[in-house]
C-alpha cells in the first residue's frame, strides 16, 4: 500500500478536511513514492488556531528564554540522532545523492538550532534616555516580544535545512508556526514536527499543512493571525504573496533566486577557482538559490578557464545516485526538467557558444547533462534569469570596473564570489558587490552565525545568525514617567 502523509496539527496527524491528496513522484523512476494529504483552507485556519492558541496563555506563552533555549538544544539533539534519516528523506525526494544533505544541509540544520538555543535568552531590549516628558523625568526602555503565528512557506531543493532556519530563529523568538512544505517535499518537515514534540514542545507550537502554494500558502497569507510570513521560493511566488499581504500590512520576509557572479581575476589561483566554480554550479544539480551561474572570468585566463570547466562538466558522471559512482543524479521535477532544457535551447539560439552538455536525451527520469556556455554577454537569457539547474554562462572582462559593472548588472542581488589572490582588490570588489553575501575565496560559505538574503529581485529581510532571531520579534517602547 502507498505510504500517505498528513498534516500535523496540534501534536496529531490529521487528513485533509476534503479528503484530498497529491502524489508525490520519485525522480530518477518517474514511479509515485507516496501520496501526502492536499490541505485546504479549513486545515489551515485549524492550525493557525492552535498556534493562536499556545501564544494567547498556552503553555508555550509560559516559557522563558532560557525553557525555549532548552527544548531548542533537545530538537538539534533528536535531529542529529535522526540526520540520516532526514537527509535521505530530503534527497529521495528529489534525486539527489544523500551524501550532500548528510554532509552540509542536516549539520547547518543542527547548528541552526543549537545556535538558536543561546539567542532564545539574549532577546534583549534597550534603556534608552529621553528629553523626559511635559519637564518631569521618565524612564524609557525596550522589550522584545515574540511576532505571533508565523506561516513559514518553504521550497523544495533544501527544504530541511531551510525549514530549521525559520524554526530556530522564530522558537527563539517565542513565536509558533505553521509550516508549509513545498509539494514535493513535505515528509522532512513532518519528521521534524515529530521530533518537537518528542523534545517536548507543546502540542500547536509546531504544525505542518502539506498541500499547494496558491492553496494552502495563500490561506496562511490571508489569514488575519497569521502575523508574519517567512518564504522562501521564486520571485514569482513571493511577488504573489506580497499582493495579498501588502495590504494587510502583515510582515513578510522573503528569500528569492538569485544569478550570482563568480569573478575569476586573472590573479586567482587557477585550480581552486575552477573547482569552486564547478561547485558553485552542480551543487545540488544547480539547484540552488546562491548557484554561481554567471562565471565572469578575466580575458587573460578566459579560454583556458573555460576549456577546463568544460572537461570537468563533461567528466561528472550522472545517474541514478543511488549507484556507485554517480556524481549527479536527475533534477527535481518534470518542469524543472523543461525548464532547464528550454534555458539551453535559448542560449544556443542567442549565439553562446555551448561547451559542454547540452539538451537532455529523451529517457526516463528527469535528468540533465552539467552544460556550459562560453563567450556569452550579459544581455543574454542565460545570463539574467534564474535557471535552477547545472547550467553555467562564462562571460568575459578585461579591468575590474568592468567585472564590477557586469556583476551588478543584473534583476538578482543574493550572492558573490570573487577569486583573487590579490587582498586590496579582494576588498574592494567585495565591497563594490550589490548583494547580501560575498564570498572571496570560497563559493557561498553558510553559518549558523551569518545572516542570509538578498536585495533586490532576490528578496526582502534576513534571516539566520542573531538578526534572524531579531526579525521573529517587535520591538515595543515603555515610557514610565519619573515625578
Ligand atoms: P516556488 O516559489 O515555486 O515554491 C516555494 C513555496 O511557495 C512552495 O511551498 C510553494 O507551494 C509555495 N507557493 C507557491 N505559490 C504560492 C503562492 N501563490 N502563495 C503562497 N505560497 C506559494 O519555489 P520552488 O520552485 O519551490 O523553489 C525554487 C526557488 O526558491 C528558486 O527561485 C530559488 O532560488 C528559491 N530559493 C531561495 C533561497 C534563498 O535563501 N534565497 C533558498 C532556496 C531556494
Amino acid at each position: 500500500m502507498t505510504l500517505h502523509l498528513k498534516h500535523f496539527i496540534e501534536g496529531a496527524q490529521v487528513d485533509s478536511s476534503d479528503k484530498g491528496r497529491m502524489s508525490l513522484v520519485n525522480p530518477v523512476d518517474e514511479k509515485e513514492y507516496a501520496t501526502a494529504a492536499r490541505g485546504t483552507a479549513d486545515d489551515v485556519a485549524r492550525a493557525v488556531a492552535a498556534a493562536h492558541a499556545q501564544l494567547k496563555g498556552g503553555a508555550w506563552s509560559k516559557l522563558d528564554g532560557l525553557q525555549r533555549g532548552r527544548l531548542l538544544s533537545k530538537l538539534a539533539d533528536l535531529v542529529e540522532r535522526d540526520g540520516e534519516i532526514l537527509a535521505d528523506l530530503d534527497a529521495k525526494a528529489i534525486g539527489r545523492s544523500p551524501m550532500e544533505p548528510r554532509m552540509i544541509s542536516v549539520p547547518n540544520a543542527i547548528a541552526n538550532l543549537r545556535a538558536a538555543a543561546g539567542w532564545a535568552n539574549q532577546l534583549e531590549g534597550r534603556t534608552i534616555p529621553t528629553g523626559g516628558y511635559m519637564g518631569v523625568r521618565t524612564l524609557s526602555y525596550t522589550v522584545r516580544e515574540p511576532i505571533g503565528v508565523i506561516g513559514a512557506i518553504v521550497p523544495w531543493n533544501d527544504p530541511l535545512m531551510i525549514t530549521c532556519w525559520k524554526l530556530a530563529a522564530l522558537l527563539a523568538a517565542g513565536c509558533t508556526v505553521v509550516i508549509k512544505p513545498s509539494e514535493e517535499t513535505p515528509q522532512s518537515a513532518l519528521h521534524l514536527a515529530q521530533l518537537c514534540q518528542e523534545a517536548g514542545f507543546p502540542d500547536g507550537v509546531v504544525n505542518v499543512v502539506t498541500g499547494m502554494g496558491e492553496v494552502v500558502g495563500r490561506a496562511l497569507c490571508e489569514h488575519p493571525q497569521v502575523a508574519k510570513i517567512s518564504f522562501t521560493g521564486s520571485p514569482e511566488a513571493g511577488r504573489a504573496i506580497q499582493r495579498v499581504v501588502g495590504p494587510l500590512f502583515k510582515r513578510v520576509a522573503l528569500e528569492l533566486g538569485g544569478k550570482s557572479p563568480q569573478i575569476v581575476f586573472d590573479d586567482a589561483a587557477f585550480d581552486d577557482a575552477l573547482r569552486g566554480c564547478a561547485i558553485g554550479l552542480f551543487a545540488n544539480q544547480g539547484q540552488v538559490c546562491a548557484a554561481g551561474s554567471r562565471i565572469l572570468v578575466h580575458k587573460g585566463i578566459a579560454q583556458k578557464f573555460a576549456a577546463a570547466l568544460a572537461d570537468l562538466a563533461a567528466a561528472v558522471k550522472v545517474g541514478d545516485p543511488a549507484q556507485p559512482g554517480i556524481q549527479m543524479g536527475p533534477v527535481a521535477k518534470k518542469a524543472q526538467q523543461e525548464r532547464v532544457n528550454r534555458y539551453i535551447r535559448q542560449g544556443i539560439d542567442e549565439g553562446a557558444q555551448l561547451l559542454a552538455g547540452g539538451v537532455s536525451s529523451p529517457g526516463k527520469g528527469f535528468f540533465v547533462r552539467p552544460t556550459i556556455f562560453a563567450n556569452a554577454t550579459n544581455q543574454m537569457s542565460i545570463a539574467r534569469e534564474e535557471i535552477f539547474g547545472p547550467v553555467g554562462t562564462i562571460i568575459e572582462f578585461e579591468t575590474d570596473e568592468q567585472a564590477v559593472a557586469l556583476a551588478n548588472d543584473s534583476d538578482y542581488g543574493l550572492a558573490a564570489t570573487v577569486w583573487t589572490t590579490n587582498l586590496t582588490r579582494a576588498h574592494k570588489v567585495a565591497q563594490a558587490m550589490e548583494v547580501g553575501a560575498v564570498g572571496v575565496n570560497c563559493w557561498s560559505p553558510l553559518d549558523a552565525n551569518l545572516p542570509w538574503g538578498g536585495l533586490k529581485t532576490s528578496g526582502i529581510g534576513r534571516e539566520g545568525g542573531f538578526t534572524g532571531a531579531l526579525s521573529f520579534t517587535e520591538e515595543k517602547v515603555i515610557t514610565v514617567l519619573l515625578p
